[in-house]
């Protein structure tokens, strides 16, 4: 990966090679940690804002406090902590990461007295599927892997831990000759990627997995805005898999995937096999609004200070 100058670590900016921890932290051993994914783009006027960053920060504290860890950082320092890392490595454009972790001392499952540390990466990540993704579609394989029970992990906390569960289903996906795998909650039906939400048109209505199993992706939450802005008929249901080899389009969104279209599914096209209509509409005015060409949404967008 790119490095950069600086990573911020507990209120400090130390040297990227100084970023260290101890080996008996707490979350490195038993997975017990909350992160967030956020981009900052270049705007068409030279400058650049991150998107939705009070959102993200906001995840960040909620995710912490369903794992009862108590997050030191107020929602407002940890947005203006990223918006320092990315200033003092004088990006115009990149990913940011924010880790919240228990630190070492005790070693019990029930440790209360670890300090909870915060870190905050930076740099540079172009599309995450790939830019022909992007343009193209991705092929799609339902992995053997089920996505967690709600009551075995907890669905609307981005935790590292729960991460295995996507990297075993990614890897067997990469492993065939796919590009991603698509998840399937305990009762068998549609939930999400490793690490998107999922969305289907068929017969001119949207459709999206609802909250209960699946992140409540803030990507997910800006294409289902700007639909109904558009006034495009929503809704988020259960539905299987096979509805996806007979819809009309369906695309993956998160803040790494942002837009991408979905081409086949367990090699059935979905379509035609490549982006539709809504899918390519859709890409346009999410690209917009990230870079500061839609003033109806500039509400979403955090201009990094000059
Ligand atoms: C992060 C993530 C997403 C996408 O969420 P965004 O807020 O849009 O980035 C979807 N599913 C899972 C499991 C995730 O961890």
């Amino acid at each position: 990966m790119t490095t950069t100058d600086k990573i911020w670590m507990d209120g400090e900016l130390v040297d990227w090679d100084d970023a260290q921890v101890h080996v008996l932290s707490h979350s490195l051993h038993y997975g017990l940690g909350v992160f967030e994914g956020i981009r900052c783009y270049r705007c068409d006027d030279g400058s650049s804002a991150v998107f939705r960053l009070d959102d993200h920060a906001r995840r960040l504290r909620d995710s912490a406090h369903i794992l009862s860890l108590d997050c030191p950082w107020s929602q407002d320092e940890i947005a203006t902590a990223c918006l320092d890392t990315i200033k003092a490595n004088g990006l115009k454009e990149c990913y940011i990461r924010p880790l919240l972790y228990l630190g070492e001392g005790e070693m019990g499952l029930a440790a209360t007295s670890n300090k909870v540390h915060l870190s905050i990466a930076v740099w540079p990540w172009g599309a995450y599927l790939g830019d022909d993704a992007i343009k193209n579609g991705i092929r799609l394989k339902t992995s053997s892997l089920q996505r967690y029970t709600v009551n075995s992990f907890m669905t609307k906390a981005k935790a590292t831990g729960q991460y295995i569960n996507s990297i075993l289903a990614s890897r067997e996906a990469a492993n065939s000759g796919y590009d991603e795998a698509l998840l399937l909650d305990v009762d068998g039906f549609v939930a999400e990627g490793c690490g998107e939400n999922l969305f289907m048109a068929r017969g001119g209505r949207v459709k999206t997995p609802n909250i209960a199993t699946v992140l409540e992706g803030i990507t997910r939450d800006t294409v289902i805005t700007l639909l109904r802005d558009q006034g495009v008929d929503l809704v988020e249901e259960r539905f299987t898999r096979d509805e996806i080899y007979i819809a009309d389009e369906a695309w993956f969104t998160g803040t790494a995937a942002e837009i991408t279209p979905i081409a086949s599914l367990d090699d059935r096209k979905v379509g035609p096999g490549k982006p539709g209509p809504i899918t390519k509409a859709l890409q346009e005015t999410f690209f917009a609004v990230i870079r500061g060409k839609q003033p109806s949404y500039e509400h979403w967008l955090t201009r990094v200070p000059s």
